[in-house]
């Protein structure tokens, strides 16, 4: 066991590290390609000619990007002109000679690739490069790192593992060199990373911890450790910004430069002075001094991190996953239950073992033997034992959802890396032994190539959809609002300019509910709520707007105030103050009865009131007297009745809804009888199907979007195209 692993110390020189990174570099930007190349014939996914993004959630950089480099946003539009990457991307787009929808769309690939860097300066640090050659390689196209770095993934992911894993290093670096020209590395990068991704405090400060504990079994004895601990705290002070941090951590780390300089040149002025037997004192006493300080100021920095950050800050992180409310209460005195997003937010949730090791290493054998790598690889370097948080980290996936495979990969990367370094290590000839690694390291490889190609996730809206968004842009003023479910948010905000009452950021129970209610109920009802929201949240932007707006119309009883905004004559006591649109996309259809859950609430309680009946299907089948619709439906067109399962429903109506030649929708609608319940509509040009009941019917979205039967007192068409439609609000 100990020849096992016993082995030679490598280390390459600077020329052939900075070879092995731009390999690395260029084969994991060159393996991103791929999605680029399997949709680069597909106009569908264009605009501007270029691909567009594949993440929601970039819109909302993008915006804020844009809106830097316009040099104007507009009060209270939720612009993020603040956020690191909306920054690093109004500067890159400044100076590169590239368009803006080019930048965004190859940001990701490009930063995220960056992981091979670290990684590879790992294994020089622990005098194994080939390790950390293997590492990069491996960890920069797997899986779970993939997809969320792959082209078109434009969000802060892009550099959320790339920070810790240069922390790591930098930490590394520092322990198994002890020398100060490394010491400003690790706070400085830990207090990049806190800017660049705030939720990443708790890793920080797990990864602190640790160094902690490793300076104090292994290294208690050297000064050096307590000069990084103190630094480190310091970056971590959760109420400082980065600009103060910076700072104070360049003061502390003069003051102890100083000293330490200063002690060193009275040690040399003594020898010159050639008392021996003062110097023997001096050196004691002075290095005691500095030894002293050094060791409080450790002491000090740890005090006054766990005063203004503590571990508050972790549980409150913690309680939003683990804890997981389905209706949440909000407010102060009427204490009204909406509902709660979390839940419909599909990654947070235990996911299948198979499902976990794929992510962290893309086939369960590999997981199972980088596993064992990982360990040996602690056994024998400890200063590995440093990346157990970022390790663990991807073991809460598990338990808490897939959102934190992607931490272990790093390690994982090395972990089989280190195993196959050790595989290979007594195979005397060179080339052979190259070989084995290649051909070890291309299966490991293989099935993590083998997802990138089948993974061909869409764009998240179509040419056609920002065609629509884009004609809004010059038909609305940048301070209109769009009324949209909260998934359009930030898309809608990118490519209209307009402001949004809910994004993907802003959706909570208590915001999504108006929307919900303007989507969902009837169009007098809606028009209401639509224009109370957008004044409401104009006036004071707060959690209590539907408490607000029953106060001032004096209600106590949330569900008589709803029932009042029933009537079309309502003196809704606020001025207008812009233009309210309606985006209305046939892809809400699949929804449907997610957004509705928010609208039928008793808000007194947080009970379902009505639970609305919503089906729609593609695959069908007319059997001359009947019509096959799926999971058991079936439609008798003779006697109109609807058969599901053994029961037999009449239904209300059957709508016909088509396109003519030059555009038109028609509509044709044939009753059966009233109070049936449940109505059938062919949706011809889409070759859809839908089966819903008068709740749904009478909804706002399904009159404005799928029959185009709007109260003209109350909306005026404005854009009108099969997948999207917009609606201008006249009250
Ligand atoms: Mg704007």
């Amino acid at each position: 066991m100990k020849e096992f692993f016993r082995f030679k110390d490598e280390e390459w020189s600077p020329i052939q590290i900075f070879i092995a990174i731009l390999l690395a570099l260029s084969f994991s930007i060159a393996l991103r390609y791929i999605w680029v190349d399997n949709f680069k014939d597909a106009e569908s996914f264009k605009w501007l000619n270029q691909i567009m993004i594949n993440t929601n959630d970039g819109y909302y950089y993008a915006e804020g990007a844009r809106d830097i480099e316009a040099g104007f946003h507009q009060e209270k539009d939720l612009s993020p002109v603040e956020r690191p990457l909306s920054k690093l991307t109004a500067t890159l787009s400044s100076i590169l000679p590239f368009s803006f929808e080019a930048i965004i769309l190859w940001m990701p690939a490009v930063f995220g690739s960056l992981l091979v860097i670290p990684l590879i300066l790992i294994g020089q640090s622990i005098k194994q490069p080939t390790i950390g050659f293997i590492g990069a390689l491996v960890a920069s196209i797997t899986w779970s790192y993939y997809n969320r770095t792959m082209v078109g993934y434009y969000d802060t992911d892009m550099l959320t593992i790339v920070f810790p894993t240069f922390l790591l290093w930098s930490i590394i670096l520092n322990l198994t060199h002890q020398e100060n020209r490394y010491l400003l590395l690790p706070p400085i990068l830990l207090a990049l990373y806190y800017n660049w991704y705030g939720s990443s405090y708790s890793l920080n400060l797990a990864m602190l911890g640790m160094t902690t504990l490793y300076i104090l079994a292994f290294q208690r004895r050297e000064i050096f450790g307590y000069k990084l601990l103190t630094l480190l705290y310091l970056a971590l002070i959760p109420v400082l910004s980065l600009q103060e941090k910076i700072g104070l951590i360049l003061a502390v780390f003069g003051v102890i430069f100083f000293f330490e300089n200063r002690k060193r040149s009275e040690i040399n002025n003594i020898e010159e002075s050639g008392t021996v037997v003062r110097l023997a004192d001096s050196k004691r006493e002075s290095g005691l001094n500095i030894d002293k300080f050094i060791i409080l100021s450790a002491i000090i920095s740890a005090g006054l991190l766990a005063y203004f950050g503590g571990v508050g800050g972790v549980l409150g992180q913690l309680k939003g996953y683990v804890f997981r409310e389905e209706v949440a209460s909000v407010g102060t005195e009427l204490s009204l239950h909406f509902y709660n997003v979390a839940q419909t937010v599909r990654e947070a949730g235990s996911i299948p073992f198979e499902t976990f090791a794929n992510r962290i290493s893309g086939h369960e054998i590999t997981f199972m033997l980088a596993s064992i790598g990982v360990l040996l690889m602690m056994a024998k370097y400890r200063v590995m034992l440093l990346a157990i948080p970022m390790v663990g980290l991807g073991m809460l996936a598990l338990n808490s959802g897939l959102r934190f495979t992607v931490y272990a990969v790093p390690i994982y990367g090395l972990g089989i890396g280190f195993l196959i370094y050790i595989l290979t290590k007594d195979i005397n000839q060179k080339f052979i032994r190259f070989l084995f690694m290649g051909l070890l390291t291309g299966a490991v490889l293989y099935p993590n190539v083998k997802h990138i190609d089948e993974y061909r996730v869409p764009t998240v809206f179509n040419k056609n959809e920002v065609t629509v968004l884009d004609e809004l842009k010059y038909k609305a003023k940048r301070e209109d609002y769009a009324l949209a479910w909260w998934d359009y948010g930030y898309p809608i905000r990118y490519y209209s300019d307009v402001k949004t009452l809910i994004d993907g950021g802003k959706h909570m129970g208590n915001v999504n509910f108006p929307v919900s209610f303007s989507l969902m109920r009837t169009q007098v009802e809606s028009a209401n709520m639509a224009r109370l929201s957008v004044e409401y949240t104009e006036r004071n932007n707060t959690a209590n707007i539907i408490e607000n707006m029953m106060k001032d119309h004096k209600f106590k009883d949330p569900n008589l105030f709803l029932e009042y905004l029933r009537r079309p004559d309502i003196d809704l006591n606020v001025e207008k103050s812009r233009d309210i649109y309606y985006y209305l996309p046939l892809r809400m259809m699949n929804i449907l009865p997610t957004v509705g859950l928010f609208s039928q609430l008793d808000l007194t309680n947080g009970n379902q009131i009505i639970k609305p009946f919503f089906y729609q299907t593609q695959n069908f089948k007319d059997t001359g007297r009947e019509i096959h619709l799926g999971n058991g439906l079936i439609f008798d067109k003779q006697t109109a009745f609807l058969k599901i399962g053994n029961v037999q429903k009449p239904i209300e109506s059957f709508i016909v809804t088509k396109y003519d030649n030059s555009g038109k929708l028609n509509v044709q609608k044939l009753v059966s009888r009233k109070g049936a319940n449940i109505s059938i509509i062919f949706m011809q040009s889409y070759g859809k199907i839908l089966v819903v009941d008068n709740y749904v019917l009478n909804s706002t979205y399904f009159k404005l979007f799928v029959l185009e039967e709007f109260d003209e007192n109350l909306f005026e068409p404005v854009i009108m195209t099969p997948l999207a439609k917009v609606y201008r609000l006249k009250k």
